[in-house]
């Protein structure tokens, strides 16, 4: 059998977005993925859907498998031919046994790489507003585990040296030693008034920060009941959060929105999310599907060149119809001098990501803005071909045809609600409830059996009037309605109005 391979990966310290763009390749091709707490879900969801996930565990005091367990199950999967990611919360190396994976691998003939990951140490403080260095404050940082084995004691760690003035020093797994750790500092000469910042959960919505002084820190712990996972640092460094602070004091830090988009389309949103400091909660309530009958679409497909235009109204129409012409072995060209419209500007690249300019894209991204922008370009008699979700709505076809275009409403793709006996519970928990479309409000009536009070304290967010219109009919308050109608907008009206 053929020796597979280990990718030890860091993860980075939450923030999806810290995972190195090696560390998402190895991901997208592993066959195992062997993960612990630290690694957060979204990075867990690029493996491949039909990748084997073993979660190892590892939280102080609740070990699923042990160290050695953890190393003889990655080399024996090496062993077996396997493409193994490993993947580790922060950097493989920064207290994380990942020296010992390398090893292990070594010493078993099993080849493997190593993609180093953003450390929590350097995050963290980051996230916080605390510059690891400063050239006003100190010429070298420490980065030392409070979890020392306790067999042997302090010993190991040589506070002499860890008690230089000029030095920022950073802890790890210290908040179960924290009162040993601050009373060996101020013994060896760290002032009481140095300025401490512990932050726990860095770099994700969660992230909380305490700052206090050496002399303060042990009992503000106690009080505020500040718990691991946390980064303690120790310096002047930690004075520059006041003018650095950037990532806990965004309007949507912190905040949970559900997002109740196809999956597939979930992406964009999530990531422009995670930037804010909000936290996805991707709960799709539909799915994207082929029509009852794809006759019609077929049909239109192969005459499309009798169209003087096609009008897409969704990326989904756009992927639905060069995935059908594809299948049958066409491309682009088969439009001819077709023009084609898109509503929107996701509509336009999706487009233009099959090789296609649009010829028109109104100024708002609505069916009414498109049916008066076709009027204006096409006259009485023309063929417009209108490629597009089946239960869509008709004002189009309507105003085109009272002008007396011909046009051919065509089921490109059906909006299926999605069944997920989760999703009330996922919208429980939710601050932020948003909605991308009419069929996203209908699919999340379908699994929350009385929306209207679930939705009462909560922010509830529409991509545009009709989306909101759809939510207030079914006794839905909306708060926020985008007046540019994309998730863009959405996100800066989302901004706008938890900031107001
Ligand atoms: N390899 C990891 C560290 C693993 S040791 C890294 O490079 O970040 C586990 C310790 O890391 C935790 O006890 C905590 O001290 C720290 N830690 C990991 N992720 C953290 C985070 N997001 N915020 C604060 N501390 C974190």
């Amino acid at each position: 059998m053929p020796v597979g391979k280990v990718w030890l990966v860091g993860a980075g310290p939450g923030d999806p977005g810290l995972l190195t763009l090696k560390g998402a390749r190895a991901l997208a091709q592993c066959d195992v993925l062997v993960y612990d707490y630290l690694a957060s879900s979204a990075i867990v969801g690029l493996a491949p859907p039909d990748c084997e996930k073993i979660y190892v565990g590892k939280k102080a005091g609740a070990h699923t498998l042990t160290q050695d367990e953890i190393t003889q199950l990655i080399v024996k999967l090496g062993l077996e031919g396997r493409h193994v990611v490993r993947l580790k919360g922060g950097d493989v190396f920064v207290f994380a046994r990942g020296g010992e994976e390398a090893q292990a691998l070594h010493a078993a003939g099993v080849p493997f790489e190593i993609v180093p990951g953003i450390t929590s140490a350097i995050a963290a403080p980051a996230y916080a507003g605390i510059p690891i260095t400063h050239r006003d404050h100190n010429t070298s940082f420490s980065i030392s585990t409070g979890h020392e084995n306790p067999l042997k004691g302090y010993s190991s760690l040589d506070f002499e040296k860890l008690a230089n003035p000029s030095q920022t020093i950073v802890f790890l797994m210290a908040m179960g030693n924290l009162a040993a750790i601050v009373g060996e500092l101020r013994k060896h000469g760290i002032p009481g008034d140095k300025p401490v910042a512990i932050v726990r959960e860095g770099t994700k919505p969660t992230q909380e920060t305490l700052v206090a002084t050496l002399d303060t820190i042990v009992a503000e712990v106690e009080r505020t009941k500040f718990a691991a996972p946390a980064i303690v640092v120790i310096g002047d460094v930690v004075n520059e959060r006041e003018d650095i602070r950037w990532f806990d004091n965004g309007p949507l830090f912190g905040k949970r929105v559900l997002v109740t988009r196809p999956a597939v389309q979930a992406d964009d949103f999530s990531a422009r999310l995670w930037e804010l400091g909000a936290e996805p909660i991707v709960a799709p309530t539909i799915a994207i599907g082929p029509p009852d009958d794809p006759g019609p679409a077929n049909d239109a497909i192969e005459r499309v060149r009798d169209y003087a235009w096609v009008i897409f109204t969704s990326r989904n129409g756009v992927d639905a119809f060069f995935d059908r012409l594809s299948e049958r072995g066409r491309d682009a060209r088969a439009l001819g001098d077709t023009k084609v419209a898109a509503i929107g500007p996701k509509t336009a690249e999706a487009l233009a990501a099959r090789g296609l300019r649009v010829d028109f894209m109104p100024a708002t991204f609505i069916n009414e803005a498109v049916a008066e922008g076709m009027l204006e370009r096409t006259r009485s008699g023309d063929r417009v071909l209108l490629f597009r979700a089946q239960e869509a709505r008709d004002v189009v076809p309507e105003t085109l045809r009272a002008a007396g275009r011909s046009v051919d409403d065509v089921a490109a793709y059906k909006t299926r609600t999605v069944v997920d006996p989760e999703l009330a519970r996922k919208a429980a928990g939710a601050d932020i409830l948003t909605f991308t479309s009419s069929s996203t409000v209908a699919g999340f009536l379908a699994n929350v059996p009385g929306a209207p009070a679930l939705c009462a304290g909560k922010t509830v967010a529409c991509i545009g009037p009709v989306t909101a219109a759809t939510a207030r009919e079914a006794g839905i308050r909306v708060d926020v309605v985008a007046d540019a109608f994309t998730i863009d907008g959405l996100v800066r009206a989302l901004d706008n109005a938890v900031s107001a």
